[in-house]
């Protein structure tokens, strides 16, 4: 079949869920047996958002090839299972770089180089490189954005293009905001019109949309904004908002919105998604009624974007465990020595976020003395991992001012350094260590109890490692080693045996967790903190 080309829009507000319609959308086509594939377009000049903080976009998500994208992609893999890499996002910045590179090539062979037809025809190439492949019998491109912002106007001269061409292998989606005045009592369809209309008046007719709101869209406003839309009343979808994301594609399944899309491209329509997997895991989450508690220390707490990936996983593996998931943000620069023990005493397990800089990182040691001495289940991911080791190091091996050169570049104990391979690179965007690698996982240790298996390979993204040098110390003082790359031999994971989990990875975990296929360190941690929570409890009783 030739593949079908979905187009996700977004007007009237930011923040209305595009990629969760987009993620959901493919959840249904991929239930149904289509192959499909999700990339994200961004308006930003920045060639990536690897060199972001999270304060503009949120976490910066990882693919396996190393890329650094925006993390809409996490929400497309946890979504689907699929497996995005570099050529799922692409940003106005790369378009660019392109397009100036064939210039100074000679590629446009003295042509004046423009947006109208340079650009777009780039875009047009970059939206169509994934569907080329012949993998896929969806591409769904989501254009970052809102309809009528400047910079997404060649995108969507781009996907008018597109629309022309491909006829009826293509349909746009367009989401929009349905408003609740309270003193009216009324949902509001004017923001809606217009922005269809500005759609409109760039050459694309929207064929499904999809109506954020806060408030149940009545029969009537359903048939009021299809007619003045010029789109068939059952391709207008609410999306409501609902307890938890992953509920939207059941939502949206009810709607019929994968049948509507299906009977647009011309395809048969009839027939249902094979959806029992998710509804098990939504049954399971719907069924939880008892709760752990975790304790996440970063310093970006008030965030609710820049531990993305971690709160899912979370969340994936707390449901997986029969729970709810009761997440308490813990800002690391405000942790000291006289609330630690106020701050930390509730928690079943704590997690020691990943992250960049000294901001914070002082309160993230005092965590993990408490935790290492109460004996609590503690994970930490990346930094969170580095600072495992510098707290040993500090009042284990009793290394005083033992540190990461990161955060002080005279520490006498230099127990995390820059990685070898960092020390020429003076470019910040794109250059570390990033990407799938393999680990090996010590036979017998509990990483390799928990992945049931002694090779693995997960995402990075970091400049620096645990000083080799330094091993034989940390492991006759009790703290192991137990998983490094096979080639290289960095270290990738330690953990303190006897503890009743304690543990940390260079790399990220949390980037390959899925719906349908949790991390299983993250299920082990959980684990972890519900018997140690049961633990406390009987004592309490006793
Ligand atoms: N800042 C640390 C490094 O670059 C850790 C990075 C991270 O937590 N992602 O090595």
């Amino acid at each position: 079949m030739e593949t079908k080309y979905i187009f996700v829009t977004g007007g009237v507000v930011s923040s209305l869920g595009k990629g969760i319609i987009s993620s959901s959308l493919a959840n249904l086509l991929i239930a149904r047996g289509f192959r499909v594939t999700i990339q994200k377009f961004d308006p930003y000049i920045n060639i990536d958002p690897g060199t972001l903080n999270p304060y503009e976009h949120g976490e910066c998500y990882v693919t396996v090839d190393g890329h650094e994208a925006d993390l809409d992609l996490g929400h497309y893999e946890r979504f689907t299972n699929i497996r995005t890499t570099r050529a799922n996002n692409v940003t106005t910045g790369r378009i660019y770089q392109s397009v100036i590179d064939k210039e100074r090539r000679g590629d446009y062979l003295g042509k004046t180089v423009q947006i109208v037809p340079h650009i777009t025809d780039e875009i047009k190439r970059k939206v169509k490189q994934l569907g080329n492949t012949g993998q896929f019998d969806f591409v769904i491109t989501e254009i970052g954005g809102v309809v009528g912002d400047i910079e997404s106007l060649p995108f969507l001269e781009a996907v008018r293009q597109l629309r022309w061409e491909l006829g009826r292998d293509s349909v746009c989606v367009h989401l929009t905001y349905v408003p609740y005045i309270a003193a009216a009592k009324e949902l509001k369809t004017k923001p809606t019109q217009h922005s269809v209309k500005q759609l409109q008046q760039l050459g694309i007719q929207p064929d499904v949309l999809v109506l954020r709101t806060e408030h149940p869209v009545t029969e009537e406003v359903r048939r009021k904004i299809a007619l003045f839309c010029n789109v068939a009343p059952d391709a207008v979808v609410e999306s409501a908002d609902v307890p938890s994301i992953y509920e939207v594609p059941v939502k949206m399944h009810e709607q019929r919105l994968d049948g509507t899309v299906l009977r647009l491209t011309g395809l048969p329509s009839d027939g249902e998604p094979h959806m029992a997997p998710w509804l098990g895991f939504l049954e399971k989450m719907r069924s939880a009624t008892e709760s752990v508690t975790i304790g996440l220390v970063g310093k970006y707490v008030e965030l609710q974007d820049a531990y993305k990936s971690i709160n899912e996983s979370l969340f994936q593996a707390v449901t997986y465990e029969g729970r709810r998931l009761d997440l308490r943000f813990i800002h690391s620069e405000k942790l000291d020595e006289g609330n630690v023990d106020e701050t930390l005493s509730g928690m079943d397990g704590v997690i020691i976020a990943p992250g960049f800089g000294h901001r914070g990182i002082e309160g993230k040691f005092v965590a993990l003395r408490w935790c290492r001495e109460h004996d609590v289940p503690t994970f930490g991911i990346c930094l969170g991992m580095q600072c495992m080791v510098i707290e040993y190091a500090r009042n284990v091996l009793g290394l005083e001012g033992a540190n990461s050169t990161e955060m002080d570049t005279k520490t006498p104990y230099n127990v995390i350094d820059l990685m070898e391979e960092q020390k020429s690179i003076s470019d910040m965007g794109g250059t570390m260590r990033l990407g799938a690698f393999d680990c090996a996982l010590r036979p017998g240790s509990l990483a390799a109890a928990m992945y049931g298996r002694t090779l693995v390979s997960e995402r990075h993204r970091h400049r620096f490692e645990f000083n080799e040098e330094y091993r034989s110390r940390f492991e006759a003082a009790g703290m192991q080693c137990v998983g490094e790359n096979p080639a290289t031999h960095l270290v990738e994971v330690v953990e303190v045996p006897g503890k009743r989990w304690y543990l940390g990875t260079q790399y990220h975990p949390e980037y390959s967790s899925t719906v349908l296929s949790p991390n299983p360190l993250f299920i082990g941690f959980i684990d972890a903190a519900i018997r140690y929570k049961e633990e406390r409890n009987e004592s309490k009783e006793q």
